[in-house]
């Protein structure tokens, strides 16, 4: 709609002097604001350079005709919306239906009844409100107000055919931008809080990229999903274009954003693909951007990175694991090891931790954090995980029958607790092998509980229910204050072996352990050193005080039956045997 609703702005191309004087006459004298011109060619022209809220086409004209031009109409990006109305001049059935074939709105037959033009246009352009309101719904965002999904193919396409036509070399670049932190504020403050952030994230890119690009026509920026904004970019030089807006988005982003009483940081990660050169279909684009962001945020780059052939590869490598990987959960060819966890104070067996091995007939052994990763993001793990609870209970059972009595571990992801219920799992596995659920240890890790952290606490309360110990896995590795823990049911922290492996050398993570103790032991938590590789870390650990701990050097993962040759009658003292594979 254009500006004034009261006077709409008409476009009317008559080739017979008469007749367009008559209509002219008309709606203006009915309030409209008219635009006449007397053929189609001109009627293009015209509707490409002024923005119109109705076309009035006469069929029968010279160069090209109304049907002509209303297909044109359609067919064009801007204009495929603009209510057109043709004046037949033959009331007969066949030029009805070529006028509705040819895309019009609605049609008038001659002779035109002038009282009655007026009130027919309005009630067009009525209707002509209503779907645009429906279809601003559909291609934007509610949240931020910005073009959606459903809207992005078509706004590259229109990017791309312009640029192609400029014939001066332009390229058009689409960045995807996400951004994070977001989701940690959502589940630290909450939804409002979170949505919060993304409406300011989403306005100050907005400003950046207007700020960067004065030329609005050249750009465009959408919300594609949760976390995930697009900015579509057409230039000349548009490599060095892209990446030096990416630059200016990042550096716009370097200042905390404010958020009712609250300051954020929200650093974007941003993937770049341009056309021609990566694709030049509006889905090549953009899968390919999607896949460049996608590296930058495993590979922890700062800033931005640019697509590549290599980028594509290492996706479709991702694509073919995950179909070897559902093949093999099909035929159980997941198999767990099992590592000891030691009291250090006298190197006796306190637990065992289940892990994943997968040995592939085709790849070899393939290790959990490469499958893990991928497994979680297919939704995998959901399959994987229940037979982990099912194959730990199954080997607690088999040890306890050969006369060995221990607890055993397993890890669960955030995955499970938001689309899983982990506790029903664990209590039938249990139940099927008749262990009692204190005998299981339900390992997570600190980043997991804070990208979920409503579903994770909800589901280690249903956990703790049941009898299972909790314990916090990779500690000191994410993010959460130690405050963070009080609401939720934990027994057990787990100190990240990065903090473990300079034990000894390095003053500042002898600090951070000596920090993690001395809290723990105020409010009761049991700690189990991770990753201990050398006598030294292990005295260390004895000579301040930690409990537990796990590593190489105590033992590597191993079967479920060499657990049983080692432990069954009673533990090793010494650490002999600790490089067994
Ligand atoms: P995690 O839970 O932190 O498991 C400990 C990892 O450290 C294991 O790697 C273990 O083999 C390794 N490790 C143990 N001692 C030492 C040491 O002294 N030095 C070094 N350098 N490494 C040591 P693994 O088995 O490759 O597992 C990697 C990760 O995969 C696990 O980390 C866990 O996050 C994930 N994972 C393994 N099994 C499962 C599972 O059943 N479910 C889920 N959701 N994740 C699993
Ligand atoms: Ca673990
Ligand atoms: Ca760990």
């Amino acid at each position: 709609m254009t500006a004034d609703s009261t006077h709409p702005l008409v476009l009317v191309a008559d080739d017979d002097e008469i007749s367009r004087l008559f209509i002219v006459e008309t709606l203006e004298q009915a309030g409209f604001n008219i635009v006449a011109v007397a053929d189609g060619a001109a009627a293009l022209d015209a509707a490409v350079t002024q923005v119109f809220d109705l076309a009035l086409l006469d069929v029968d004209m010279p160069h090209l005709d109304g049907y002509e031009l209303c297909r044109a109409v359609r067919s064009s990006m801007e204009l495929k919306y603009l209510p057109v109305v043709m004046i037949t001049g033959h009331d007969d059935a066949a030029s009805i239906t070529q006028a509705y074939e040819a895309g019009a709105t609605d049609f008038i037959a001659k002779p035109v009844n002038w009282t009655l033009l007026p009130h027919r246009l309005r009630y067009i352009l009525r209707n002509a409100d209503a779907d645009r309101r429906l279809r601003h719904l559909a291609y934007h965002d509610q949240l931020t107000g910005l073009p959606n999904s459903q809207a992005l193919p078509a706004l590259v396409a229109t990017a791309i055919s312009r640029a192609e036509s400029t014939g001066c070399g332009e390229g058009v670049a689409l960045l995807q931008v996400r951004v994070q932190a977001c989701g940690r504020i959502r589940s630290v403050f909450g939804l409002d809080e979170g949505e919060a952030a993304l409406r300011a994230f989403a306005q100050r890119l907005e400003i950046s990229v207007a700020a960067a690009h004065r030329d609005a026509d050249r750009t465009s920026v959408a919300r594609i999903d949760g976390d995930r904004f697009v900015v579509c970019l057409r230039d000349r030089f548009i490599l060095e274009r892209a990446t030096a807006l990416a630059e200016q988005l990042v550096a716009a982003l370097d200042t905390p954003v404010s958020c009712g009483e609250h300051q954020f940081f929200l650093p974007p990660t941003i993937g770049i693909a341009i056309s021609p050169d990566h694709g030049s279909e509006p889905t090549a684009l953009i899968t390919h951007a999607a896949a460049a962001t996608l590296h930058a945020l495993q590979t922890d780059a700062r800033g931005c990175v640019i697509y590549s052939a290599g980028i594509g590869d290492r996706a479709r490598e991702r694509l073919a694991l995950e179909a070897v990987l559902r093949e093999a959960v099909r035929t159980e060819q997941l198999t767990l090891y099992f590592q000891p966890k030691i009291r250090v104070s006298d190197g006796s067996l306190v637990g065992v931790e289940a892990l994943l091995r997968w040995f592939s007939p085709e790849l070899g052994e393939v290790t959990p954090d490469r499958f893990v990763p991928l497994a979680e993001e297919s939704g995998l793990i959901l399959d994987i995980g229940r037979w982990v609870s099912q194959a730990a209970c199954r080997q607690l059972m088999n040890w306890r029958n050969e006369g060995l009595e221990t607890t055993i571990a397993i890890n669960l992801s955030a995955r499970q607790f938001v689309h899983d219920n982990p506790a029903a799992i664990i209590e039938a596995a249990a139940l099927a092998s008749a262990i009692d659920p204190k005998m299981i240890v339900v390992e997570i890790t600190e980043s997991a509980l804070i990208a979920d952290f409503d579903s994770v606490q909800a589901g280690l309360q249903a956990v703790r229910a049941l009898g299972c110990r909790i314990a916090i896995d990779d500690f000191g590795t994410g993010y959460s204050s130690l405050a963070y823990l009080k609401g939720l049911p934990v027994d057990e922290l787990k100190i990240d072996r990065s903090f473990i492996r300079h034990l000894g050398s390095d003053r500042v993570d002898a600090a951070i352990c000596t920090a993690v103790l001395s809290l723990a032991r105020e409010v009761g938590l049991n700690v189990t050193a991770e990753g201990v590789e050398t006598e030294v870390q292990l005295d260390w650990l004895r000579a301040h005080g930690c409990n537990e701990a796990q590593g190489y050097f105590i033992a590597r993962p191993m079967p479920g039956h060499q657990i049983l040759s080692r432990y069954r009658n009673g533990s090793p003292m010494a650490y002999a045997g600790a490089n067994v594979a």
